[in-house]
């Protein structure tokens, strides 16, 4: 095949406006392009050829890996069946409507319906809106306030962008917007009493939480969203006992509890939802991500009997719901949804993420735990993270200026493995596709072990 790098790379730097993105250093190339050209497994590979084991699965999405035709065709076949047809006044297509039981079957108890969008930051937005909705039909109008997290991530529009807990995302965009508040992070390694115990830790972000509400006024606090594990800012499992210090306060003062499961839905924890994993009862639910694996852009809210019923009650006062997308619950997604959810269950792959993830973890552990820079390993799941420190004893971090996280990550991409940067501190984290194989874990460890040598030697 006519090798086209260096037209497409000239094209790339002219004219393609890329997401997280240093403009300037991009347009000016000073910082890489790379044309990816195809994937198999857990493997990508560029159009010089290069290979590269993704141990972060895309944006951790294509949780069943690249290459899979039973969802390539399942997406030809709903092409030319039948390409488009909306979801409005009632309309479906075998595809959605499969999707959605399939979905119902597998999510927690006491779900009801899922309303479909296309990616993570619209669900989110469609979940303030039917939040706000909700507390008008039960004729709570000042109930609109939502409490999310410092380091959370829930998208980057206007308002999820607001409910996400990172500067980056925030900085001269004129956000956070009312009525978003946000809450302690619940970050253990990085508390500032260090002589509180995990669960102490939990009750003191269930008490910041609760003083909040109380500030604010209990009347006016509508939500609280999380995600069961913090993802993009810096993989975080929740401390002992958080989940349920924290639904304690939100039951007490009658708020929604909203699981941001875009990352852990469908399996990447070991279960098919992070809120079975740590015993959460959320009232909606996000999905996205593993949901098509990322074959094609589909999200989600799935929503509990329990708001589903005053949403009801909402259509039967005031009309029609006035909120859809053109490509709601659009057939060739939703196609990409059924066959993933499919090929999920015969392979078996939620199991092989807990498995597999726990050897994952320890043998990155073992490998570069002990590492003077090394202050954190940690994870859950087919999730992980090392987090580096200047000063371990101290728990010195780094000044970011110094971009200690990047500079691993792109050693370990120059030995073939990729693993993300994480955006908030120097993290390096992963989050493999679901079939990741203990050789290939073991390959993914070996090459970290030598990236953080190679890092920290070379300062
Ligand atoms: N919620 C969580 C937990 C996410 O991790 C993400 C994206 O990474 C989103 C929401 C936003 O999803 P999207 O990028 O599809 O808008």
């Amino acid at each position: 095949m006519l090798d086209r790098s260096n037209e497409l790379t000239a094209w790339d730097r002219d004219h393609f406006f890329h997401p997280s993105t240093h403009m300037g250093m991009h347009a000016r190339g000073e910082s890489p392009t790379r044309v990816i050209a195809g994937g198999e497994g857990v493997w990508i590979t560029d159009t010089s050829g290069r290979k590269s084991l993704d141990a972060f699965a895309g944006l951790y999405c294509v949780n069943v890996g690249y290459g899979r035709t039973e969802i390539a065709d399942a997406i030809g076949e709903q092409a030319r069946e039948l390409a488009y047809y909306h979801a409005y006044v009632g309309h479906g297509t075998e595809a959605s409507i499969t999707l959605a039981k399939m979905i119902i079957d597998r999510a927690p108890e006491g779900m009801s319906r899922v309303y479909f969008g296309l990616s993570g930051s619209d669900a989110n937005e469609t979940n303030i809106k039917l939040i706000w909705y909700y507390n008008n039909v039960l004729g709570r109008p000042e109930k609109k306030k939502i409490i999310s997290r410092w380091r959370g991530y829930h998208g980057s529009g206007v308002m999820t962008g607001s409910l996400t807990g990172l500067e980056l995302f925030h900085n001269a965009f004129d956000l956070p917007r009312a009525p978003i508040l946000h809450t302690e992070a619940p970050y253990y390694f990085r508390r500032s009493d260090r002589s509180m115990s995990e669960e102490q830790f939990s009750q003191h972000c269930a008490d910041k939480l609760e003083e909040m509400i109380l500030a604010e006024g209990p009347d006016t606090v509508a939500a609280f969203i999380g995600e069961p594990i913090l993802g993009t800012g810096g993989i975080v499992p929740p401390p002992a006992g958080y989940w349920q210090k924290i639904q304690a306060v939100l039951k007490k003062y009658d708020v929604l509890l909203v699981a941001d499961e875009v990352v852990t839905g469908f399996g990447r924890l070991g279960t098919m939802f992070g809120s079975d994993h740590y015993r959460m009862q959320p009232d909606l639910i996000t999905i996205a991500k593993g949901l098509t694996s990322a074959y094609a852009p589909l999200s989600g809210v799935i929503v509990s009997d329990r708001v589903w019923q005053v949403l009801v009650q909402g259509s039967d006062q005031l009309g029609a719901l006035g909120h859809g997308w053109t490509y709601s619950a659009h057939p060739i997604c939703a196609a990409a949804g059924v066959a993933n959810l499919e090929l999920i269950d015969t392979l078996d792959l939620v199991t092989n993420a807990g498995e597999t993830g726990a050897y994952f973890r320890k043998a990155l552990a073992d490998a570069v735990g002990s590492h003077a820079n090394v202050g954190d390993v940690r994870g859950d799941g087919l999730m992980a993270a090392v987090e580096f420190v200047e000063d371990r004893d101290d728990r010195q971090f780094f000044d970011p200026s110094r971009k200690i996280g990047p500079q691993v990550a792109a050693a370990l991409l120059e030995r073939g493995v990729i693993g993300r940067a994480m955006p908030q501190g120097d993290i390096l984290g992963f989050a493999p596709p679901l079939c990741l194989t203990r050789e290939e874990a073991d390959i993914v460890v070996e090459h970290t072990a030598d990236a953080v040598k190679h890092v920290f030697a070379s300062l």
